[in-house]
C-alpha cells in the first residue's frame, strides 16, 4: 500500500505544538453534534442510507476510534486539467468563478478496477467541469450566532470545493473515502472537492510563521493552514467550535483583528459550524447540478461515491397512530425553520416525497427525522 506523501509531510513539519500522530488520527465516526462543539461538527444535514465507501479500510481501527492516515489506500493517477478560476472584487464583494478543475493533477476516475483504492471505494464518478460562480464578502461580519455546516462549505485556492469532513452517511470522509494523492475524488455530478486540507494545496508561512490563506468558505471568511499565530502546529482543540479564532491578520492589504478558520490534521480538519451567515444558492451553486436520481443530500449536497449503495426510496410512510412529529425539532435536525418544514409537508396527511422534493432532500431523511422528533 501506497503512503502517502501528505502524511509524511506532516509528520516532519508537526515538531512544534501538537505533533499529530498519523498513524493513529482520531476518527471522527459519531462526533456529529446538534450545537457547536470543540472538536465535532455541526453538520445541517446527513442521510444514513446514503452511500459510501463499500469497505472499512484496514487503516482503520475501529475499536481503538484511530485511523492510519499513511496506510490509507490512494486513488492512482496524473491527470491535468484546463482548471479555471478567477477571484475577482466587484461591488465590495468577492466574486469567485471558476469550472472546480483543480490547478493540479488528480487521480484516475471512476477509479481503476485494478487498484488498490478500488478494492475499498469504487467511486463510479468522473470528474467534470462545472460553472460555478459565487459572489462572498469582502468584509465578512460574525452572525450573531453560528450555524450548522452546509456540505459543501467553501473553496481553496486550487480553484476546487471544500466538502466539510463528512461522507454522504455521515462518517469521517477523510478516514473512509479513498481519495487521489491530492485527497481529492468526485461527487455524482463530478464535482472535484476534497475534506481537509489539500497537500497539493501548499501549507505556506506568512513571516510570523502563521500558515497562509489556502481558501474562502462560503460566509466569506478566509481559511488558513495548519500554523498558528507564533508558527505553532494546530489541532482542533486549539481552535473554537467552529473551528476557527481571532487575531490579526493580512486581509485585503491591511492588517485587521479578524475571524478566520484553520485547517488541522485532525477531525474535523475543516469548519465545524460557521461563524459568518452564507447563501444557501451558494451551498446549491458549489454542489453542482442535481444527479439524475433523487439522491442528492438535503444539503445540496449529493451523497458520494455511491456505487453500491440502496436506491433512496421511501422506507414506508409514517406510520399512522404514532405520536404526532414535534416539527421544531425535526426542522431543527433538518437545519430548516420548522416554519418551512410545515408548508413542504402541507396540510394533513402529508404528501412526504412531495415535501421532501420540495426541501430538496430525500425521503428517507425526511422521514428518519420526523421519526427521531416523535
Ligand atoms: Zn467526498
Ligand atoms: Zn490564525
Amino acid at each position: 500500500m501506497k503512503k502517502s506523501v501528505t502524511a509524511l509531510v506532516w509528520a516532519i513539519v508537526s515538531t512544534s505544538g501538537h505533533s499529530h500522530d498519523l498513524t493513529a488520527l482520531p476518527l471522527g465516526d459519531g462526533k456529529i453534534s446538534q450545537s457547536p462543539k470543540v472538536g465535532w461538527i455541526w453538520a445541517c444535514h446527513i442521510d444514513p442510507q446514503a452511500g459510501g465507501a463499500q469497505q472499512v479500510g484496514p487503516w482503520i481501527n475501529t475499536a481503538k476510534g484511530t485511523y492510519d492516515l499513511t496506510a490509507k489506500a490512494v486513488v492512482p493517477g496524473q491527470v491535468n486539467w484546463p482548471s479555471q478560476f478567477k477571484l475577482s472584487i466587484q461591488n465590495e464583494q468577492r466574486v469567485f468563478s471558476g469550472n472546480d478543475l483543480p490547478s493540479h493533477a488528480t487521480g484516475t476516475y471512476p477509479v481503476p478496477s485494478n487498484s488498490d483504492a478500488y478494492r475499498y471505494d469504487r467511486n463510479p464518478n468522473s470528474i467534470k467541469a462545472q460553472t460555478m460562480q459565487v459572489a462572498l464578502p469582502l468584509w465578512p461580519t460574525l452572525a450573531a450566532q453560528a450555524t450548522c455546516v452546509p456540505g459543501a462549505i467553501g473553496f481553496l485556492l486550487s480553484g476546487s470545493v471544500l466538502f466539510n469532513a463528512l461522507d454522504a452517511p455521515g462518517r469521517d470522509a477523510v478516514a473512509h473515502e479513498t481519495q487521489d494523492a491530492c485527497q481529492g475524488h468526485p461527487q455524482e455530478s463530478g464535482v472535484y472537492h476534497y475534506h481537509s486540507l489539500s497537500n497539493c494545496v501548499a501549507d505556506k508561512r506568512e513571516p510570523n510563521g502563521h500558515s497562509a490563506l489556502v481558501g474562502y468558505l462560503l460566509d466569506g471568511f478566509g481559511i488558513y493552514g495548519s500554523y498558528g499565530e507564533k508558527g505553532q502546529a494546530l489541532a482542533s482543540k486549539d481552535l473554537d467550535e467552529c473551528h476557527g479564532h481571532t487575531h490579526t491578520i493580512p486581509w485585503e492589504g491591511k492588517q485587521v483583528a479578524m475571524y478566520h478558520y484553520h485547517a488541522t490534521p485532525d477531525f474535523p480538519y475543516t469548519a465545524g459550524c460557521l461563524r459568518g451567515s452564507y447563501k444557501q444558492s451558494d451551498v446549491t451553486t458549489i454542489s453542482g447540478p442535481r444527479p439524475q436520481r433523487n439522491m442528492q443530500g438535503p444539503g445540496g449536497r449529493p451523497p458520494e461515491g455511491a456505487a453500491g449503495a440502496p436506491p433512496n426510496g421511501p422506507s414506508g410512510p409514517a406510520g399512522p397512530g404514532g405520536a404526532p412529529p414535534d416539527l421544531n425539532k425535526a426542522a431543527s435536525a433538518l437545519g430548516i425553520s420548522a416554519q418551512k418544514l410545515r408548508e413542504a409537508l402541507g396540510p394533513p396527511p402529508p404528501d412526504l416525497r412531495a415535501a421532501a422534493t420540495k426541501l430538496g432532500i430525500s425521503v428517507d431523511a425526511l422521514q428518519s427525522a420526523l421519526n427521531a422528533a416523535r
